[in-house]
């Protein structure tokens, strides 16, 4: 199938519903107003001249099966519905999609409590075929790893975002919708139940927006009148990628027991679709949100992040982790060391600099990172402000939820 890209169609002048941003939030959502709404104009605009060129095209690829997350959250429900939900979208439309299967490994007596307390959540969360399994049956699963004890989760998978964004799109322009791509979106402005929306090609009038814009969103709520918090600090996920000679010493996805503290799972070692492994990814605040290469520096980025409190209480609480992050992001060394807990065969020669991605996380005022998803309303205007993982798992529910948001 040719990817969606380079397109320009022309924005509409005026439509029911615009969506901002092509990722797979963004399109999910277009593809669940078209189908519930027939005969409703909808316009998806997207800044960049591809889909999915953000988070969604540099993401580890897992499908989640809900096992981490708070029971009776938004990301438990969302992410065990999703998940069903994508791998019977997948199956529609031809798109591969394993259940590959997923280890969490303790490697540590300490972990063994928050091994509990995961596989506790996942039974609560309704996570099909969870399995507890003792060291002696690690090997089973996965040959080359090691631990005190570990959680199997058959259902989790994998799958390429990518393509799921494609079908998403191509979804979009069956319906009548438009997918605009070279087309930011400046200003929102709501007057008499009219939203009028500023863009590269223009301006267009619609009765109603949805703003899945990403590590962008806080900006167009605020510019659309909505409250500053949560901000949007953008965390990069750097990976490292295991030597295709050595990449049978992980079958699919290995994970540790994540800090308790952080909404992040931790460095992993994950298989993708097209069959490579990765490790991480990393952890680190930086200074763009589209910081791909490291150094990338952009001064609105960096005044917005340090002008939040939240990024200066943030970092005076998790500045311990902070430093190991920084650690693993400079010297991949150490972070093959927090791996070969979980598979003692690698080496650092093992390992070529990988991919990175940039994670949209939202943070508040008073230095917390916002683990739930976040979807909120400004009159006609709806925002995704917090949509890091599982949210490409979950983007089918996510979609749904938005559309319930939105009165047309
Ligand atoms: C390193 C990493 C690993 C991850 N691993 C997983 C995983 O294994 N499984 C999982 O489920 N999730 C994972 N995630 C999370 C997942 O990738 C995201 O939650 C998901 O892709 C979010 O989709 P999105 O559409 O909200 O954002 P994006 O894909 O970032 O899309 C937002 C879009 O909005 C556009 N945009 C922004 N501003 C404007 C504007 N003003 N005008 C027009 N367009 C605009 C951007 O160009 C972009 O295309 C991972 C994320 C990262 C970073």
């Amino acid at each position: 199938m040719p990817r969606m890209q380079g397109k320009h169609s022309e924005p509409p002048r005026a439509c029911d519903v615009v969506v901002v941003g092509a990722g797979i939030i963004g399109l999910a959502t277009a593809g669940e107003l078209a189908r519930r709404h027939p005969g409703v104009s909808i316009a998806v605009l997207e800044r960049e001249s591809e889909v999915a060129s953000h988070q969604t095209s540099r993401s580890s690829g897992v499908i989640h099966a809900g096992i981490y997350y708070q029971p009776g959250s938004l990301k438990a429900r969302l992410c065990v519905e999703g998940a069903r939900d994508l791998y019977e979208y997948c199956d529609a439309r031809g798109i591969p999609a394993a259940r590959t299967g997923k280890l969490i490994v303790a490697t540590r007596d300490a972990e063994l409590s928050r091994l509990d307390e995961l596989e506790r959540r996942g039974r609560e969360n309704g996570v099909p075929e969870l399995r507890r399994l003792g060291a002696d049956d690690i090997a089973a699963v996965e040959p080359h790893a090691t631990g005190i004890a570990a959680l199997h989760s058959p259902a989790t998978g994998t799958v390429d975002f990518r393509l799921v964004a494609d079908a998403l799109a191509r979804d979009v322009g069956h319906a009548g919708g438009t997918v605009t791509l070279s087309c930011g979106v400046g200003e929102v402005r709501e007057t008499d139940g009219v939203v009028r929306v500023q863009h590269a090609r223009g301006v267009t009038e619609a009765r109603a927006l949805v703003s899945c814009a990403g590590a962008w969103s806080d900006r167009l709520a605020v510019a659309s009148g909505a409250p500053p918090e949560p901000r949007i600090v953008p965390f990069r996920g750097g990976y490292l990628r295991l030597r295709p000679e050595r990449s049978t010493l992980v079958r699919s996805h290995i994970y540790p027991v994540p800090d308790p503290d952080l909404p992040f799972l931790g460095a992993h070692l994950t298989r993708t679709a097209d069959g490579s492994v990765l490790l991480g990814p990393t952890a680190l605040i930086v200074g763009a949100r589209d910081a791909y290469r490291p150094w990338r520096i952009r001064a609105r980025d960096v005044g917005q992040t340090l002008a939040w409190p939240g990024t200066w209480r943030f970092v005076r609480r998790h500045w311990r982790a902070g430093l190991t992050e920084i650690r693993h992001a400079l010297r991949p060394a150490a972070l093959v060391a927090e791996a070969r807990r979980l598979v003692p065969e690698l080496r650092r020669e093992d390992f070529v600099w990988g991919p990175a991605g940039i994670r949209a996380q939202a943070v508040g005022r008073d230095g917390s990172l916002v683990d739930d998803f976040v979807v909120s309303r400004t009159g006609r205007c709806v925002h995704v402000r917090n949509a890091p993982s599982p949210a490409a798992t979950s983007s089918l529910a996510i979609a749904r939820l938005v559309a319930d948001e939105l009165e047309l």
